[in-house]
C-alpha cells in the first residue's frame, strides 16, 4: 500500500508519489487554492465560489 496522504483543501485522499501532487496538497489546483485563500484573507477579499456570483434577478414581477 502506498502512503495515503489527505488533501485539507479539497479532502481528497492520494499518494505522496502521485505525479500530479503538489505536496501537501493533491494537486497544483489546490495548492493555488490554498494560497488564494490565504490572499484572500490577507487583503480582506471575501472568498467566494463562481456559483454565488450570480447576476441579480431580473425577472420584475410587473406584469399586472
Ligand atoms: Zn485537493
Amino acid at each position: 500500500m502506498k502512503n495515503l496522504m489527505s488533501c485539507s483543501i479539497c479532502g481528497n485522499t492520494f499518494s505522496e508519489d502521485s505525479p500530479e501532487v503538489a505536496m501537501p496538497f493533491c494537486s497544483q489546483r489546490c495548492k493555488l487554492l490554498d494560497a488564494s485563500r490565504w490572499l484572500g484573507e490577507e487583503y480582506g477579499l471575501p472568498i467566494e465560489d463562481e456559483e454565488s456570483i450570480q447576476q441579480p434577478q431580473e425577472f420584475s414581477e410587473n406584469h399586472s
